[in-house]
């Protein structure tokens, strides 16, 4: 199944005595909270038996989500789809969005204090995606379900009237805080899900569920829902956390337990994406592992083959897991090279200190060495004054003749006196 040889994952991804992500002291509170709702039932929750595709062999991979709350994770053993459970009962959903997602989710205690839900451009990317299979109408309806503060719908719309298409761009939210923000920049807000759009009546050229589509309980419901509102030739776009992706989103630091988070139902790779789709009556036009996909709807979409998917998956997840150990390795080790560096360097500090004071040590004696030169040279000058006197005494000593005895009296007198001098000077 595997080529890592590293059997243990299964034990660390079924942790549960940590928080996998670091939490600010808003979501740190809402938290406590939501905790207290699960206990004494303000929240209800419920099990997870058999999956969608009617498998009940499900093999627990999780027992918590990225808050360290209470909400595991499963995988079916036939095609590979993993569900959480428990996870919070249908009939709570609406009061779990408006009270607890946004604060625990980002930390702000309101939705204004964000920029934007999902990263700048998604609206420009989804169009972008969805262009190779537009018709050439130069009108576009598109509805957003889980439309946040309107971020997608309005980038959207900028990118498509590049290519000259107007698009007509309604959204839905559960938030009261998401609605306003959306009424505040002029876009059709409706409060509500796909059954309020279907009870309005209608169909779309573009349905986009943006990080929405993992959020539902009922997939086959809902399927049949977006349906109702697609028109015959229109396209659906689905994006979700991608599973076999983790391990390029840095935020996760190779965590499935920083993946996985209550408010998703479902955790799916492209494999159990499409085959989902593919159940629900859609072809794939394209899919990604980032879970990036084009769909249409069909009569007869080709079955997509799963037999391999809880393999892959698992395979994909012991990967992860030896990475996340391997990194916090790395990160360990750096630390060590670091203090051992530190040292290193204080080690070069002191001897350049002691350095230092030899070099200035040397100097000061380099000052004496020249004090004593200079004397030397200055005695040494001296003895050479004396002896050429000396020589000078004695030439002219034996230069003066013997005819005159005054002259050499008085020279010899003069050799006695540079005699004694030299006698004085060295004898003392
Ligand atoms: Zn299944």
């Amino acid at each position: 199944m595997s080529d890592i040889n590293f059997p243990q994952f299964r034990n660390i991804l079924l942790e549960k005595d940590r928080i996998p992500r670091k939490l600010n002291e808003n979501a740190e509170q809402q938290r406590l909270l939501f905790l207290e709702y699960i206990k004494n039932g303000k929240i209800k929750t419920e099990e997870v038996n058999s999956c969608q595709c009617g498998c009940g062999e499900l093999e627990k991979i999780a027992e918590i989500d990225r808050f360290g709350l209470p909400f595991g994770s499963l995988i079916c053993k036939r095609c590979g789809l993993v569900m959480t459970s428990p996870r919070i009962a249908s009939s709570a959903l609406p009061e779990y969005y408006d009270k607890f997602y946004h604060v625990l989710n980002y930390g702000h205690l309101h939705v204004h204090d964000q920029q934007a839900l999902f990263r700048l451009w998604q609206g420009n990317k989804i169009y972008r995606m969805l262009k190779p299979y537009l018709t050439d109408n130069k009108e576009l309806s598109v509805l957003e379900v889980g439309a946040g503060t309107g971020n997608v719908l309005k980038e959207f719309t900028a990118e498509a009237a590049k290519d000259g298409v107007t698009v007509t761009a309604t959204g839905t939210e559960y938030s009261t805080d998401c609605i306003e923000e959306c009424r505040m920049a002029g876009i059709n807000i409706v409060y509500g899900d796909l059954d309020t759009m279907v009870v309005q009546g209608g169909t779309y050229d573009v349905l986009i569920l943006s990080h929405v589509f993992e959020h539902f309980t009922d997939l086959k419901a809902e399927m049949s829902k977006i349906k109702k509102l697609i028109k015959p030739h229109g396209l659906l776009y689905i994006e979700v956390p991608g599973l076999c992706n983790i391990g390029n989103i840095a935020t996760y630091n190779f965590d499935f337990l920083e993946y996985v988070i209550h408010a998703h139902m479902y955790n799916f790779n492209r494999t159990s994406l499409t085959a989902i789709l593919a159940e629900g009556g859609f072809e794939t036009l394209t899919a990604n592992e980032k879970a990036e996909a084009v769909f249409r709807p069909c009569e007869n979409p080709a079955v997509v083959d799963t037999s391999v998917n809880y393999s892959d998956i698992m395979a994909y997840l012991e990967k992860l897991t030896f990475s996340r150990g391997f990194l916090k390795e790395g990160i360990e080790n750096f630390s060590t090279i670091r203090n051992n560096l530190k040292d290193e360097l204080a080690t070069v500090h002191r001897w350049h200190d002691h350095e230092k004071e030899e070099a200035e040590k040397f100097a000061r004696w380099n000052e004496a060495e020249k004090e004593r030169g200079d004397t030397a040279r200055r005695w040494h000058e001296q003895e050479k004054k004396v002896a050429s006197e000396l020589m000078h005494a004695l030439d002219e000593h034996f230069k003066t003749p013997y005819t005159s005895v005054r002259g050499k009296i008085d020279t010899y007198r003069n050799l006695r006196e540079v005699f004694a001098k030299y006698y004085k000077r060295y004898f003392g």
